[in-house]
């Protein structure tokens, strides 16, 4: 704390990402990165640009990313916005879009940094509790709202919400946003993109950090109908005209161009998923039913906080999150097949 300090700085909580520890021989199951690495395409077109360029700003506008993007969602670049990670994009969405008089409606259980922004951008919320089962239950966010946001699949519980049930929300609130985060959407659950050109006020964000294998390169989107994305740059322009470096927007560009690569990948990821569940279920897992590239698990006799630490021993790193009504849970990623069998072989040690 310091008397130098903004008033709004001592108010804030800020979000905690997942640990990056450096332990030795590490199996890293703890924030959803991708096990296997991004298209040999995107270190191609990265050494490619590693020259005398980096000299000069990159495309402010950042054109031929938009592109790449426009020809992979099927809608004209005005639809496309991108961002530094998609974390920039929803903060950005947050300031253009979402600070309204009425309240932001979220999960109770969804992505923890919805109520950072709140707090960082003043936004007055609610957070509507997810059912018994951990599904959305829409009726609930039939009430007065300056906007809804939640992500599809749900963090951390994996669970996806029918693209019908994503209609049925738009068609209710035809006056305020629907911000849809698809962070883990191509793992398999269906796009809201589909949805863009029939509702102006549906924006839906995607990132590469996931089943793109691009964490390290920092870079999401938003699509959304223009009107929503020339509010989205307004706001970009007015704080970063430059979020994206030279090296990011090719990298970026040559994964999304690599279908195969990334097809292949994400069908591994969700083979593996079938098999750890599987396993899990098998040690006495209850596992909820994930379209995501993690898994959402509780054990009946075990606690989540101990199952963790007993695994973080054994060099396993998983994610707690000590909050009401998850702190019985251990959100794991799917790792390679040999990953999540030490996994198996960690926790049937543990249990036994
Ligand atoms: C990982 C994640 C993001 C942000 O990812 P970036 O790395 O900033 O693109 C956004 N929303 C959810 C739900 C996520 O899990």
């Amino acid at each position: 704390m310091s008397r130098f300090w903004s008033p709004l700085v001592h108010q804030l909580t800020p979000y905690v990402p997942g640990e990056q520890p450096k332990i030795p021989n590490l199996i890293k199951l703890n924030t959803n990165e991708s096990p296997y690495g991004p298209s040999p395409k995107v270190f191609e077109a990265i050494r490619q640009a590693a020259d005398d360029t980096l000299r000069l700003y990159p495309d402010p506008q950042a054109q031929d990313l938009k592109q790449v993007l426009a020809d992979y969602t099927g809608l004209p670049a005005d639809h496309i916005f991108v961002g530094n990670g998609s974390d920039e994009v929803l903060a950005i969405a947050y300031q253009a879009l979402l600070k309204q008089d009425k309240p932001l409606l979220f999960p109770d259980i969804s992505y923890s940094f919805y109520p950072v922004y709140c707090q960082m951008y003043q936004v007055d919320y609610e957070q509507i509790p997810l059912d018994k089962n951990f599904n959305i239950n829409l009726a609930d966010y039939q009430r007065p709202n300056g906007g809804i946001i939640f992500p599809n699949p749900n963090a951390p519980t994996g669970i996806a919400l029918p693209l019908n049930n994503i209609k049925q929300l738009l068609d209710n609130n035809p006056d305020t946003v629907v911000l849809v985060d698809e962070a883990y959407v191509d793992f398999g659950a269906e796009s809201a993109v589909a949805l863009v050109k029939d509702y102006p006020n549906l924006l839906v964000t995607q990132t590469l950090s996931k089943s793109w294998a691009l964490a390290g390169l920092r870079v999401g989107f938003a699509v959304g109908q223009p009107a929503l994305i020339e509010a989205l740059i307004r706001v970009k322009d007015s704080f970063n005209s430059y979020p994206l470096d030279r090296l990011a927007l090719v990298g970026a560009a040559a994964a999304i161009q690599d279908q195969d690569y990334f097809k292949a990948t994400c069908s591994k990821i969700i083979t593996s998923r079938e098999s750890l569940t599987a396993d899990l279920t098998a040690l006495g897992f209850e596992v909820l039913p994930s379209s995501a590239n993690f898994v959402f698990v509780s054990h009946p006799q075990h606690e989540g906080a101990w199952l963790a630490q007993k695994l973080r021993e054994k060099a396993l790193l998983v994610r707690h999150f000590n909050q009401p009504r998850i702190a019985n849970f251990l959100r794991i990623t799917l790792g390679t097949k040999e990953q999540n069998q030490l996994l198996v072989q960690a926790l049937k040690g543990i249990l036994s």
